[in-house]
C-alpha cells in the first residue's frame, strides 16, 4: 500500500528535498497536500508533477493566481490558516512539518492532534510548543519522527536502548562560516557571507542560525524534548566537517554515533521509510578519501546564543518561546539589513532580560506570547536601526 504523504513547506529547502524523495519512488507514496507560504509557481509545479490531491497557498491574495496555474488538473487550490490545517490533519498519515519559524506550530499541531505521524523539520513549533506538543502527541498517538540531521542520528543511536541506559546525548555542530572569525570580523559581515553555510544548503533563516549558532542552541531545547533528558546531560561539540550527526553516550562508557554525508535527504528517508529503509542517491561517505575526523569546544565568547539558549531551557516557563521570537525578528532584521550581525543575539538577550513570563497552558498562550514578544523585539530593532 501506498504511504499517504503531505508537506508542509514543500517549496523550502527541506519540502524540496522530501519532494525529490518522493519523486523518485513514485510507487511508495502518495501525495495528498502540498502547501507554501506565497511561492505559487513553485508550488503548483511540485502539484502537478506529484499529482498531488491538495495545494494550500497560505496568502489568500495568491489563491486566484494558484487557481489559473492549477486549471485543467484535478488539484484542488485553497489558502489561508484553515486550509493549510486540512493540509496538515487531512488525509495524509505520514506529515513532512518544514515550515520555517513558530508560524508552523498550528499546522504542526493540527497533524498532531489527527494522531499522524509527524516528520518534524520545523524545530521552532518543538521549542515553542515543547511539553505541550509532547503532551498531546501522547493522547492522540501521535509518532514524531525528528528530521533535524542531529535529532535524526540521536534517534538512530538510540534505537531500542532504555534511556536510564543514556548518559549524555552529543549534539554535534558545524561551526557555521564564522568558526574561525573574531567577534570584531563577525561585526562587518554581510547577510550573503552568512547564509553561504560551509557544508549545508539550507534555507536563509537556518543558514543564519547556524552562522551564529543559535540554530545548535534551538536544537539543544528540541534535543530536550524529543529525548526528555535535562540540560546537563545534552552537550554541544564543534566537529567542522559535519560527518559525524550526533553521539550517544551509554552510562557503560559505550558512544555510538551515526554518519553520512552532510545532505537532509539522508535523515527525511530515515523518516519517510521509517520503520522501514530506502535507498536514496546521496553521496556515500568515503572516510579513507577524508583521514581524519576533528572536533573542538565551542566557543561560548563568540557564541554568546549557545548560553542564552541554555538559560531558556534551564529557566523553563515562557523563556524558550521568548527567545525563539527574539531570534527569529533579529534573524529576519539582519537579513533587511537594519541591524548588525552582532545586534541578533543581543536582541535576544535584551529581549530575555525583560520578560518573564509563566508557562503557556496551551498553543494560544505560546502564540500570544510569540506575538507580544515580536512586538517587544520589533520596537528594539526599531531603535538599534535608527
Ligand atoms: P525554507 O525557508 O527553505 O522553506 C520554508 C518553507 O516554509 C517554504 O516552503 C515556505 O513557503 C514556507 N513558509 C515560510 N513561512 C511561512 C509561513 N509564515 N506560513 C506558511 N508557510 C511558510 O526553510 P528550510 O531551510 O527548508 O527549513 C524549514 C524548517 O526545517 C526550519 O524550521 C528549519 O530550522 C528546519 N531544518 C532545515 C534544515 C535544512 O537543511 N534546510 C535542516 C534541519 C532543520
Ligand atoms: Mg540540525
Amino acid at each position: 500500500m501506498k504511504r499517504k504523504v503531505a508537506i508542509l513547506g514543500a517549496t523550502g529547502s527541506v519540502g524540496k528535498s522530501t519532494l525529490d524523495l518522493i519523486l523518485r519512488s513514485p510507487e511508495q507514496f502518495e501525495v495528498c497536500a502540498l502547501t507554501a507560504a506565497v511561492n505559487v509557481e513553485a508550488l503548483a509545479e511540485a502539484a502537478r508533477l506529484t499529482n498531488a490531491r491538495l495545494a494550500v497557498v497560505s496568502d489568500p491574495d495568491r489563491l486566484s493566481e494558484l487557481e489559473v496555474r492549477l486549471a485543467g488538473s484535478e488539484i484542488r487550490a485553497a489558502a489561508g490558516s484553515e486550509a493549510l490545517a486540512e493540509a496538515a490533519a487531512g488525509e495524509a498519515d505520514w506529515v513532512m512539518a518544514a515550515i520555517v519559524g513558530c508560524a508552523g506550530l498550528e499546522p504542526v499541531m493540527a497533524a498532531v492532534e489527527a494522531g499522524r505521524t509527524i516528520a518534524l523539520a520545523n524545530k521552532e513549533a518543538l521549542v515553542t510548543a515543547g511539553a505541550l506538543m509532547i503532551d498531546a502527541a501522547k493522547r492522540t498517538g501521535a509518532t514524531i519522527l525528528p528530521v533535524d540531521s542531529e535529532h535524526n542520528a540521536i534517534f538512530q543511536c538510540l534505537g531500542a536502548n532504555r534511556l536510564d541506559h543514556v548518559s549524555r546525548l552529543v549534539l554535534t555542530a558545524s561551526g557555521g562560516p564564522f568558526r574561525e572569525f573574531s567577534l570584531d570580523q563577525m561585526r562587518g559581515v554581510t547577510p550573503e557571507q552568512a547564509v553561504a553555510h560551509p557544508n549545508w544548503s539550507m534555507g536563509a533563516k537556518i543558514s543564519i542560525d547556524s552562522a551564529t549558532m543559535m540554530n545548535k542552541g534551538l536544537e539543544l531545547i528540541e534535543a530536550h524534548h524529543l529525548f526528555g533528558l535535562p540540560s546537563d546531560r545534552i552537550d554541544i561539540l564543534v566537529h567542522a566537517q559535519s560527518v559525524i550527526h550526533s553521539m550517544v553516550e551509554f552510562i557503560d562508557g559505550s558512544v555510538l554515533a551515526q554518519l553520512g554525508s552532510a545532505d537532509m535527504r539522508i535523515p527525511i528517508a530515515h523518516t519517510l521509510a521509517y520503520p522501514e529503509r530506502m535507498a536514496t542517491t546521496a553521496i556515500k561517505l568515503d572516510l579513507a578519501k577524508l583521514g581524519t575526523l576533528s572536533f573542538e569546544v565551542a566557543d561560548a565568547v563568540r557564541f554568546p546564543a549557545l548560553a542564552l539558549a541554555r538559560q531558556a531551557l534551564e529557566q523553563g516557563g515562557a523563556a524558550a518561546i521568548v527567545l525563539n521570537a527574539a531570534n527569529e525578528i533579529g534573524v529576519a532584521a539582519f537579513l533587511d539589513r537594519r541591524i548588525g550581525f552582532n545586534d541578533i543575539t543581543r536582541l535576544v538577550a535584551d529581549v530575555l532580560e525583560r520578560d518573564a513570563t509563566a508557562a503557556p497552558r496551551c498553543i494560544a498562550d505560546v502564540i500570544a506570547i510569540d506575538g507580544s514578544t515580536r512586538r517587544i523585539a520589533g520596537d528594539l530593532v526599531a531603535r538599534v536601526a535608527a
